[in-house]
């Protein structure tokens, strides 16, 4: 994580205090959530939850869940709503979620995110805080497709924003700098796409709800991180 980060949580000076909701991070790919999903459920002490996560638990522990998931996501095909909904009722039924949660990547959709209104009703949590990280297009295309990652060392570059002193070639031991093939325009430009579509409805639910915190993730990482904070402390 960035230095200064830990610093920015830890100077709102509230970690003692209960986060006691159930915290929502949705953005596009390269918005930074998962890295403040992450800080953010360590300074309140609670657990980082991902359905990625949940799924590779349940697959190794061979539970019903795991076996009827692990064909559908070996041969590719989705995993039904009644699945994943299943997997994060058990989760968030464990004691280390009595005090709140944040939630990285789900729902997705409309109907998962009333399925997961019902299961947080039974679970006697409130309405979820929802922090809807908003980056320019533009800028998300620019922080994806400018990565580069030394082929020695895995240092990331990105040749917009803290580029390589010698082009392509890493600072620390001159190793070649590489672009992944999923960060390539081609690749990257469809995969933005595909996610507006598919969260639009999701945030115009959250947003009819009154539940929707905007957060403009632009700028340091350290500042987005005082961003969401605010947001959680007002919305307590
Ligand atoms: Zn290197």
């Amino acid at each position: 994580m960035a230095a200064g980060l830990a610093a920015a949580l830890s100077a709102q000076g509230h970690s003692s205090e209960g986060l006691n909701r159930a915290v929502i991070f949705i953005g596009p790919p390269g918005a930074g959530k998962g890295t403040q999903a992450k800080e953010v459920a360590r300074h309140y002490g609670v657990p980082h939850l991902s359905t990625g996560d949940m799924f590779r638990e349940h697959v190794s522990r061979g539970t019903p869940l795991g076996r009827q998931a692990k064909p559908l996501m070996d041969s590719g095909a989705l995993v039904p709503d009644s699945i994943v909904l299943g997997m994060v009722e058990e989760r968030i039924a464990r004691p280390d979620c009595a005090r709140g949660f944040v939630l990285d990547g789900f729902p997705r959709t409309e109907p998962q995110a009333e399925g997961l209104a019902a299961l947080l009703e039974k679970r006697g949590f409130r309405d979820p805080v929802v922090v809807h990280f908003v980056v320019d297009d533009g800028l998300l295309l620019r922080r994806l497709t400018g990565r580069r990652v030394c082929k020695v060392g895995g240092e990331n570059y990105n040749i917009y924003d803290r580029p390589p002193k010698v082009p392509g070639r890493c600072d620390n031991d001159g190793g070649e700098l590489l672009q992944r093939p999923d960060d390539r325009e081609e690749v990257v430009a469809p995969r933005l796409q595909a996610y507006e579509r598919q969260t639009f409805p999701l945030i115009a639910y959250y947003r009819a709800h009154g539940v929707l915190q905007d957060v403009d993730a632009t700028g340091p990482v350290d500042d987005v991180a005082r961003r969401v904070m605010e947001v959680l402390r007002k919305a307590r």
